[in-house]
């Protein structure tokens, strides 16, 4: 009889191989039987030595002298576990477990939660936007109204009053600007899509800098820009990316207002590269704790005293609606950087002045 033959447990692991699963039996150094699993994982015959036959498979050599009843981890990538427990005083089984499939499992399962949030974040922004753009139409339209009426009194009573008609204007287009974000919010609740236009992110940068110009002024913020020298091309809809970039923006100025830095910095770049455009916000304020940052796009976790912890799960609702991807990395010299990224559109893009003014 040889060493195959006496193996009492070679018909369970032929079974067990109906099942998929991949079983070997050793005696000492000695391969006794495998079943057709294992034989698809590593080809080799009952009687030889184990160390042999288990060569192919990266660190399954070393495996087979682990203590019984570890788990290894084995395969170029430790894609396979192996495990062996003892079946009596001379026979071992060995199980190789492929981790591929199972690790498939769990990524799908990821992907599928990932869906699930960004339908939720996409409900959260439409459900806010209905009840905001019904509460804020109207009082955002008689303020309106009245500082047009103001400048015009203004303007005949005290026509040299320059600085202030000025800073009238700058209030009227503020907010305009707010009412259209409110149209938009409107349209999108009904429609649920973006409007998508070809528009330059470069414009996009210089127009949201526009509308903050006074914030960065008040609270002396040193800005440094990055942008490329042409128009950068994306198709989506300019109030909706205005929204992102202003949203950032503020929340680097907050950052920067309650824990003031010595000399507080705000830094944009943007870098077109693979077809992609990434903006990029940074801030040399206080950063993200770990506790913020695992609640950092969760809609209403805030740290503010007033915060109503929204903003950024709108951002990357409105991001994720144009294909593109929102997502928060640390400074190496301390603060933090919000990136949004969007696909590049071949072509020059529509002037966002003719829309919007
Ligand atoms: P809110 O501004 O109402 O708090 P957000 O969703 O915009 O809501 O931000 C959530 C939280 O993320 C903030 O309360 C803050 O703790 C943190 N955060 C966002 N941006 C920054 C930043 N640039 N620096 C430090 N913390 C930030």
């Amino acid at each position: 009889m040889n060493r195959a033959q006496c193996t009492p447990s070679a018909d369970l692991l032929h079974a067990l191989g109906e099942l998929g699963e991949a079983l070997a039996i050793l005696d000492g150094d000695f391969l006794v039987a495998l079943n057709s699993p294992m034989q698809a994982l590593l080809p080799g015959e009952a009687g030889g030595l184990a160390e042999d036959w288990a060569q192919p498979l990266h660190g399954l050599a070393s495996a087979l002298a682990a203590p019984l009843g570890v788990r290894t981890r084995c395969g170029v990538s430790g894609e396979y576990v192996a495990q062996r427990v003892a079946l009596d005083a001379r026979h071992v089984l060995l199980r190789l477990d492929d981790e591929r499939e199972r690790l498939h499992h769990l990524q799908r399962q990821l992907d599928d939660r990932e869906g699930l949030l960004f339908t939720s974040r996409s409900l959260t922004v439409s459900e806010m936007g209905s009840v905001l753009a019904h509460e804020l139409n109207q009082p955002i339209g008689a303020t309106a109204n009245l500082l047009r009426g103001l400048k015009l009194r203004l303007a005949r009573r005290h026509p040299d009053s320059t600085d202030e008609l000025a800073a009238l204007d700058k209030a009227v287009h503020q907010v305009t600007y707010a009412s259209q974000i409110i149209g938009r919010v409107r349209e999108y609740t009904q429609s649920r899509q973006p409007k998508t236009e070809r528009l330059d992110l470069v414009e996009l940068v210089h127009q949201s800098l526009g509308l903050l110009d006074w914030d960065l002024q008040r609270e002396a913020v040193r800005l440094q820009l990055q942008l490329p020298q042409r128009a950068v091309a994306v198709q989506g809809d300019a109030v909706m990316l205005q929204q992102v970039l202003i949203n950032l923006l503020r929340n680097a100025l907050d950052a920067l207002r309650l824990d003031r830095p010595a000399e507080p910095l705000i830094a944009i770049e943007l870098v077109v590269e693979a077809g992609r455009a990434e903006l990029r916000v940074s801030d040399n304020g206080p950063g993200i704790t770990p506790q913020t940052e695992a609640r950092l796009f969760l809609p209403f976790s805030s740290t503010k005293p007033n915060g109503m912890g929204l903003g950024l799960s709108i951002c990357r609702s409105l991001i994720e609606m144009h294909q593109g991807r929102l997502w928060f990395t640390r400074r190496e010299a301390g603060g933090c950087c919000f990136h949004f990224a969007l696909p590049v559109t071949v072509g020059a893009p529509q002037s966002m002045l003719e829309k919007t003014t």
